[in-house]
């Protein structure tokens, strides 16, 4: 993978950012299952919110290349915390600067300039997950030119401290669910909008994650994202964009896995002798090696494709194929390579006294969010067939 030394510059730095802030408390907002509220302005400073935010709207422009970086450093430390920078482009920024209009992006973009603005995407419900066509959630014209959100939305990550989501609502009833899907900026603040009780969780603690209620909200017609019946294009689009960060964050959490487990086997002993020196653990060792370094090699070229741009539909559904691949593969490595680190570490490793059996926890979610893995083989087998 050719990194610009810009890139290489923004790692270093980044590393030596995460050594000082994030390493310090990334074991205690797990075990604490509490958010990092303190993050939040040191990462806007750093730009770490507000990555994707070209610099004509006063953001760090950052390519995807770029975003996977921080994806990667953040997560060999900690998923919980990499998760803060990364899906917070998804929230507002993607859908904005892909399908809305420059009215959209001059009203919301200074404020996200900043560093401050957290944000989420609302499209799972309690009946409709991979099914997204199903969904509920409902917006009616009010008369007065604006809509009325009414209906509930699951497990969204950051609800209970996003400023705005952008949420998927039917706004007809007419035949294939697909097509009656629009997109809608909502202020957190709006009368109507209510967060349910944080979700419990096997891993990514510190995150969270909660059910939101709808009931008579009003949004602005101003705040719909493109074109009414345009939300399930809008939101495969953003997943699909987004997709490679989920690759980059298994790619760091298998990676800070694997460095973890060989410092482990180095010094624990065994029979008299280093267990780094039983050739059945470095068999073990050099296989994750191979896995990770091959999951790095695919991200990193799905986001190479996608920082060159889409000069037309084909290309960015050959992307997309390419996007399933890339979170898929590496994040079925991560779970293959974080368990197998808790394994090298014996009976250490079931404890919480080392990292690894949190990353093993914090990997599995990369296998079900986003897409689960099924819905991601389907992606790339239609691609293949069709
Ligand atoms: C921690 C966490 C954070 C999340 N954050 C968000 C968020 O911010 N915003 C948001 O909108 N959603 C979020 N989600 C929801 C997540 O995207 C969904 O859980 C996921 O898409 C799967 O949907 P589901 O849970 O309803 O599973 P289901 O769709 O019910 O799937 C159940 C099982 O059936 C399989 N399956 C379903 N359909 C098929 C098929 N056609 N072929 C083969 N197998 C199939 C699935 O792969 C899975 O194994 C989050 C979930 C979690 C756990």
């Amino acid at each position: 993978m050719h990194l610009s030394q810009d890139q290489h510059d923004f790692r270093d730095t980044l590393k030596r950012f995460i050594a000082r802030e994030v390493e310090p408390i990334a074991d205690a907002v797990d075990r604490e299952d509490r958010f990092p509220a303190e993050l939040v302005p040191k990462f806007g400073d750093m730009g770490l919110l507000q990555l994707r935010l070209p610099e004509e709207y006063g953001g760090p422009g950052a390519n995807l290349t770029t975003i996977c970086i921080a994806a990667e450093e953040l997560a060999k430390v900690s998923e919980t915390i990499a998760l803060i920078s990364g899906q917070n482009g998804i929230g507002l920024i993607v859908p904005l600067l892909h399908f809305g209009n420059e009215e959209q992006r001059r009203r919301f973009f200074p404020e996200v300039a900043k560093g401050r603005t957290l944000t989420a995407v609302a499209i799972t419900e309690p009946q409709s997950g991979s099914d997204v066509g199903s969904m509920k959630t409902s917006a009616t014209r009010d008369g007065n030119g604006g809509y009325i959100l009414n209906g509930q939305k699951c497990y969204i990550t950051f609800a209970p401290v996003a400023d705005y989501i952008t949420v998927f609502a039917k706004t007809g009833s007419d035949g294939d669910g697909t097509h009656n899907i629009s997109a809608f900026i909502v202020d957190t603040k709006t009368p109507g909008f209510t967060v349910g009780k944080a979700e419990r969780k096997l891993g990514l603690n510190g995150l969270p994650n909660a059910p939101i209620y709808f009931d008579n909200l009003r949004v602005p017609l101003e705040n719909r994202i493109g074109e009414e019946g345009e939300g399930f294009k809008i939101c495969m689009r953003i997943l699909d964009l987004n997709r490679p960060t989920i690759g980059a964050v298994s790619v760091g959490l298998a990676q800070g896995a694997l460095d973890a487990a060989v410092k482990y086997a180095k010094e624990r002993r065994q029979f008299g002798k280093s267990i780094s020196e039983f050739q059945g653990l470095q068999f073990m060792l050099a296989d994750m090696a191979m896995q990770v370094e091959a999951a790095r090699c695919l991200v990193y070229e799905c986001a190479r494709v996608a920082d060159e741009g889409f000069p037309s539909e084909a290309s960015f559904r050959e992307f997309s194929a390419k996007a399933s691949m890339a979170k898929c593969f590496a994040s079925d490595m991560a779970m293959k390579v974080t368990t197998d680190a808790v394994q090298i570490f014996g009976g250490a490793g079931y404890m919480k006294d080392f990292p690894v059996e949190r990353f093993m926890r914090d990997a599995k979610i990369n296998q079900i969010f986003e897409g689960t893995n099924q819905i991601h083989r389907l992606i790339v087998a239609r691609q293949l067939l069709s």
